[in-house]
């Protein structure tokens, strides 16, 4: 018979007994450690070696006492994701497939440029939307990221690149923008918990202007969002008539566009003018038309703007195509001259499928076939 006592639930290799202090708020690790009776200054000294050195293991926190050292990994433990996978495409693009404590995996992008670099982060599994164009939006398993999984992502990347800011004033990891799996206005509370996390100054300390949030117009979210983080916002417009939004991002049924661009409005009050990114997916015979380009910009007229126009990322089997590189430039000339410049996004790390919910996609694909395998073997 089982000795209950003995028995400790074990889930990749984490003991569940013990509680993650990753992903807390600085007040809930502060209650924690009264609820402890552990002094609570040490949640201060605690939080700088999690978010300002990236330490993991307690025995490395030297200004605080074996005993309590023991004390604290008896307790406690700092998470991180696993690697599933890794590609790293020629232009330096990183992107990882990291896997959960539950086994779902999720992806994260670290796409560097020069001395700097943008991290590209998930916010749920999978995504309950259903965008046309979008892979994320074929995979039907879905749930929300904790705040620890959202902030996880970016302790990841800064052990990969090696880039924490006790060892070096010269950051790499200059931005982030949650543009990878999922809709983050649909898992508002841990995300604004894990935003909330990565701004405090005491650790990474990455001001709300480098943090960009994009959304698919979840529109009652999109106010509080202004109000409660201010962080940059990004729209995925990808059409100017409720039609073809409807047909290519389905949450326009829901809200259409006068309701978003009402909302987006007012977000620009609040955050001061800030520029609002429209996001705009070019695919052919569908949106790149110049009439296209010209709805555009008389339809964001007013609202302190820039467009990025995004070439479409093929996916198998999916149901459009890119626009040519001729009708990209038409349409870009069109967007300049009305003062929305933005360079046309480069696609980057296409060879390892950077575009959303591509390499998850193909894991999920790899595992299927290896069943098979085994069955057949
Ligand atoms: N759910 C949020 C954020 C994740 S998607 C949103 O929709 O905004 C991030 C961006 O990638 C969105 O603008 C989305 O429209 C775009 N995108 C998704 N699939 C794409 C593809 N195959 N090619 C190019 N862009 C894509
Ligand atoms: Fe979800 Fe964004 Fe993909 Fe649409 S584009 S399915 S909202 S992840």
């Amino acid at each position: 018979m089982e000795d209950k006592e003995l028995s400790v639930k074990i889930i990749n290799s984490i003991d569940v007994s013990k509680k993650n202090l990753l992903g807390l708020s600085k007040n809930e690790l502060k209650t924690i450690f009264s609820d402890n009776n552990l002094p609570k200054f040490r949640a201060d000294q605690i939080w700088y070696w999690i978010y300002r050195s990236g330490t993991i293991d307690f025995d490395l926190m030297t200004n605080i006492s074996k005993d309590l050292r023991t004390e604290l990994s008896n307790k406690f433990y700092i998470w991180r994701p696993e690697i599933s996978s890794v590609q790293k495409s020629d232009d330096g693009t990183i992107k990882w497939l990291l896997k959960l404590s539950d086994g779902n995996e999720i992806e994260t992008v670290w796409i560097p440029d020069g001395e700097r670099g943008t991290l590209c982060i998930s916010s749920q599994v999978g995504c309950t939307l259903t965008c046309k164009f979008c892979h994320t939006g074929t995979q039907r398993l879905v749930r929300n990221l904790s705040s620890a999984e959202i902030v996880g992502q970016v302790m990841l990347a800064m052990d990969e690149i090696k880039d924490w800011p006790s060892a070096s004033e010269n950051r790499l990891l200059t931005s982030i923008v949650l543009m990878g799996m999922g809709e983050p206005l649909y898992n508002y509370d841990n995300v604004k918990k894990a935003i909330n996390i990565i701004m405090d100054h005491s650790g990474i300390s990455l001001s709300r202007r480098k943090i960009t949030l994009s959304t698919s117009g979840i529109v009652p979210e999109i106010q509080k969002c202004g109000e409660e983080l201010g962080v940059n916002l990004a729209i995925s417009l990808h059409a100017t008539n409720d039609t073809l939004r409807n047909e290519l991002v389905p949450i326009n049924k829901k809200y259409d566009i006068k309701q978003l661009l009402d909302a987006v409005r007012s977000y620009a009050t609040i955050s001061n003018s800030r520029r609002v990114t429209w996001e705009y997916v070019m695919l052919k015979g569908v949106n790149d038309t110049i009439e296209d380009a010209k709805s555009l910009v008389n339809l964001i007229k007013g609202i302190p703007s820039k467009i990025n126009l995004i070439p479409f990322n093929e996916w198998p089997c999916s149901p459009y195509e890119c626009s040519t590189s001729q009708n990209i430039k038409n349409f870009a000339k069109i967007v300049m001259k009305a003062g929305y410049a933005s360079p046309i996004r480069t696609p980057r790390g296409r060879d390892v499928m950077a575009a959303c919910g591509q390499l998850k996609s193909l894991s999920l694909r790899l595992k299927k076939q290896e069943r098979k395998n085994l069955v057949v073997t």
